[in-house]
């Protein structure tokens, strides 16, 4: 079975994008600007987008941040960017879209979360409430539970039931059944309003990696609902990408999840954007979509004498990164390129043979020089001062002379390289 053989079959409409149903898998990420400040949201906005963000969530969380969301998706349309937008709800999200009937027009999608919805007879109230506005406003609805807010009414119930069971479960798995339980019922009770299915997406977001593919396993098992996917809480740096990386892959394998966000929290200073890179890297490196041509570079060891071929390795990557909105536009397929950048003789001539165009740098005693493998053969050896220079010149000659529109492109499949162990 074909990861793809397993997504959602249902199909969400949310803006121009679609999720499940076939669509490829969508990336999303969400701003942490205060929604209030329309300028730093959109300019946030723009900045995510522009990295490859399909979809952005804004916070909505109070009368000041609701009054801009229509003025931030106006400024977003004149600056030609037509990325939708989410709005995240808790609380108030009844009264913010009643109050900000402009809000709720311009938001593609609520995110609702039952368990921030409101409590007893009221929580179903406030919902009805939420769900009526996207009905009025066509927009779609992602109920997104999450372990940090589950509905405490709809825990203790399952606890109730857990415990006059002959032999109950263990607390994680009456939490998990919780978390399922959650999002099905609101689903139904949204379906119950008059929402289609076509307009639902399912989120159970838990911080543990095997609690999350234990929890969306048995979502995919138990609907066929489009499916967010992510871990939240994730945490900064190695250990959020290592965690989101590691649960997300098993599932996406497994042909569950149909949008995915990383929740990277951002190292002081960091970039917003690298939690778009991450999710296009986890979804390229896997097979799933291409977004941008991916370096192979080799770690680096004792063969090497200098840091030079990881800053060209590095210098190629960014270079790609950036050229990309322009190549996107102009060269269609580039994304699919690959490109090798390599420390020495010992795995660099193989690992370039086997990219689209590579380069093997010289190691420790080796001669000075630098072949450059073309489609697999050997076609010119750089030397000097400006062997980087130079590579990234026909880097952008390959691009040119195979992705432009028409070019005739001979391109041999080549085997999947067996990798040398180094
Ligand atoms: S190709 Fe392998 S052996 Fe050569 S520098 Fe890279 S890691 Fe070291």
């Amino acid at each position: 079975m074909t990861p793809a053989q397993r997504r959602a079959s249902r199909q969400v409409r949310v803006g121009t994008v679609a999720i499940g149903g076939g669509a490829p898998i969508v990336v999303q990420s969400m701003t942490n600007t205060d929604t209030a400040d329309a300028e730093a949201t959109v300019r946030q906005v723009m900045a995510l987008a522009r990295a490859g963000s399909e979809l952005v969530r804004i916070t909505v969380n109070s009368p000041e941040a609701a009054a801009q969301v229509a003025r931030i998706r106006e400024r977003l349309e004149a600056l030609g960017c037509e990325v939708p937008l989410v709005g995240d709800f808790h609380f108030n999200g009844h009264r913010l879209l009643k109050a900000y009937p402009d809000c709720a027009r311009a938001l593609a999608k609520y995110r609702i979360n039952p368990g921030n919805v409101g409590r007893g007879a009221r929580r179903d109230e406030q919902f009805a409430a939420m769900i009526e506005a996207a009905l009025r406003h066509g927009a779609a609805v992602r109920i997104g539970v999450n372990w940090g807010s589950l509905d405490p009414e709809l825990l203790a119930r399952k606890m109730d039931q857990n415990a006059r069971r002959s032999a109950p479960l263990e607390a994680g798995e009456v939490m998990r059944e919780a978390l399922i339980a959650s999002a099905l019922e609101s689903a139904a009770q949204a379906q119950a309003l008059g929402l289609a299915a076509e307009r639902i997406v399912i989120s159970c977001k838990v911080s543990a990696v095997q609690d999350l593919i234990a929890v969306y396993r048995e979502l995919a098992r138990r609907c066929d609902y489009a499916l967010h996917l992510g871990l939240t809480e994730a945490g900064m740096g190695s250990k959020g990408i290592v965690a989101s990386s590691a649960a997300m892959a098993v599932l996406l394998q497994e042909g569950i999840g149909d949008t995915i966000r990383v929740s990277l929290t951002p190292e002081p200073g960091g970039e917003r954007t690298r939690e778009v890179l991450v999710a296009q890297e986890l979804l390229q490196t896997m097979g799933l979509r291409s977004f941008t041509p991916l370096v192979t570079a080799c770690p680096g060891c004792g063969r090497t004498t200098s840091t030079y071929f990881q800053e060209l390795a590095e210098r190629i990557q960014a270079y790609l990164r950036a050229q990309m909105p322009y190549w996107r536009e102009h060269y269609p397929g580039v994304e699919e390129m690959r490109v090798a950048v390599m420390g020495c003789v010992v795995n660099g001539p193989g690992e370039s043979r086997h990219a689209d165009i590579g380069i093997s740098l010289p190691g420790t005693n080796e001669f000075p020089v630098a072949p450059v493998y073309v489609d697999g053969e050997k076609t010119v050896t750089l030397k000097g001062e400006r062997i980087a220079e130079s590579f990234q010149e026909l880097v952008e000659a390959y691009v040119r002379r195979n992705y432009a529109p028409g070019a005739a492109r001979h391109r041999p499949a080549r085997p999947i390289p067996v990798k040398a162990v180094s």
